[in-house]
């Protein structure tokens, strides 16, 4: 009877029936295989800035090192004081007068902090209102929490703003939280200052708690302005996440932040819930943290990338530039992040199902994106690439993928 239990499938858990997270996902496997048989594959598929040259500021890497020692230990569940009170003065700085250090979590990269945000609030069957294209794990943390995701459509012929419109009929009794992502990954959208404050007006109506991405919130292009929601939540809960990944080009330190700001009050007993969870991992990767109070206080020097001349904005210039020139892509021009997110002419090339589309690339020409829906975009009609990689293998690329699409038709 024990061989016969032993030759039982052991099944995955019924919590991951509707979690989903594309941008890892089977396609990337068949990269993973190609690369085993002695292909080169060319991945435009993840943000991370470090493979593509783009270094940590050295002072980051310095006070790393130099702290492993003290880091050798579990140190505070939320997080190191100094990191803390790093980040409490950058948002004061900013505006946010009331944060304190107690309104600080650290965590291994925003990503724990999503899983923690969701798994802290949501009831079985709660709400959630997300983007579409959303950043994927939003909507996966949200489903594994027990909670529904609802999506909001952002509106490509508006420069991939939120549709308001959208987003108040889909307002419930069940919805608990509003999430935005700014600058969006994927659209490169950054959203003006009157959108924000409709965002804010709109969960102030409905007394909603505003989660707020903005991880991407220093990789602006053209003079574009970032406007933080939390400035304006001064009657309603909101909470910010940003981190190290992205504009200090330090995805693998895993170190991310959040901060609880607005009415605090509203949140006493759902600070408990994010207490208990912090305190269940014990804490977030030590030596990280010590990079953070290096990073939000030392030279920024996200800026040499993004300003004219800057490797980033050459980058964002040449792939938007490119791809627009292929017969049946058009794109909006991103404002901020590493992305771009092209619309197909589906009929064009008979394109049914996005993820065939970019398995069917990644064989013929070894090159790997991220299909639309895997950003829970509702139509196969779009795809994301990464301009992370320099110039000259961006065109290559590019080229690669106006050359595919010339022949392309999907049976
Ligand atoms: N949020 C957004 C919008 C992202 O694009 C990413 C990573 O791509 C993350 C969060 C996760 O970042 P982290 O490395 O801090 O977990």
């Amino acid at each position: 009877t024990g061989g016969a239990r032993l030759s039982r499938n052991l099944h995955k858990s019924k919590k991951l029936e509707n979690v989903c997270y594309d941008i890892r996902g089977p396609v990337l496997e068949e990269a993973q295989r190609l690369e085993e048989e002695g292909f080169r594959v060319t991945k435009l598929n993840i943000g991370n800035p470090a493979p593509f040259g783009f270094d940590a500021p050295d002072e980051l890497v310095h006070d790393v090192i130099l702290n492993l020692r003290a880091a050798q230990g579990y140190v505070d569940s939320k997080g190191i004081f100094a990191a803390r009170k790093a980040v409490m003065q950058h948002y004061q700085a900013r505006g946010m007068l009331d944060v304190q250090v107690e309104d600080i979590y650290i965590g291994n990269g925003v990503s724990e902090l999503i899983v923690m945000t969701m798994q802290a609030l949501l009831n079985d069957g709660d709400e959630v209102l997300i983007p579409a294209p959303d950043y994927p794990l939003w909507t996966a943390a949200v489903n594994l929490a027990g909670g529904t995701p609802v999506h909001y459509r952002c509106d490509e012929q508006s420069d991939w703003n939120p549709d308001l419109k959208d987003i108040r009929s889909k307002i419930t009794d069940r919805t608990r939280a509003l999430v935005i992502i700014n600058p969006n990954n994927p659209t490169g959208a950054v959203y003006p200052r009157s959108v924000i404050e409709e965002l804010h007006d709109i969960a102030a109506e409905k007394g909603l708690l505003v989660l707020a991405d903005e991880i991407y919130d220093k990789i602006l292009y053209d003079d574009n302005e970032h406007v933080s929601i939390a400035t304006y939540c001064r009657d309603i809960p909101c909470i910010t996440l940003n981190g190290l990944s992205k504009a200090y080009r330090a995805a693998g330190f895993r170190a991310g932040w959040m901060v609880l700001s607005g009415r605090v009050s509203m949140m006493r007993d759902y600070r408990e819930g994010l207490d208990i969870l912090s305190n269940m991992r014990l804490c977030s990767n030590a030596p990280a943290q010590f990079a953070i109070q290096a990073a939000l206080g030392g030279y920024q020097s996200i800026n040499d990338l993004i300003l004219p001349g800057g490797r980033l904005r050459e980058q964002r210039d040449v792939a938007w530039q490119l791809i627009s020139d292929i017969p049946g892509l058009t794109a909006v021009k991103p404002k901020g992040a590493l992305y771009l997110f092209p619309k197909i002419d589906t009929k064009r090339f008979n394109i049914t199902d996005d993820r065939q589309f970019v398995y069917d690339l990644l064989v013929a020409k070894k090159i790997l994106l991220v299909q639309g829906t895997g950003f829970n975009w509702p139509e196969p009609d779009h795809f994301r690439i990464v301009f992370l990689p320099d110039r000259e293998d961006l065109r290559q690329a590019i080229h690669e993928i106006g050359d595919f699409l010339s022949s392309y038709r999907q049976l």
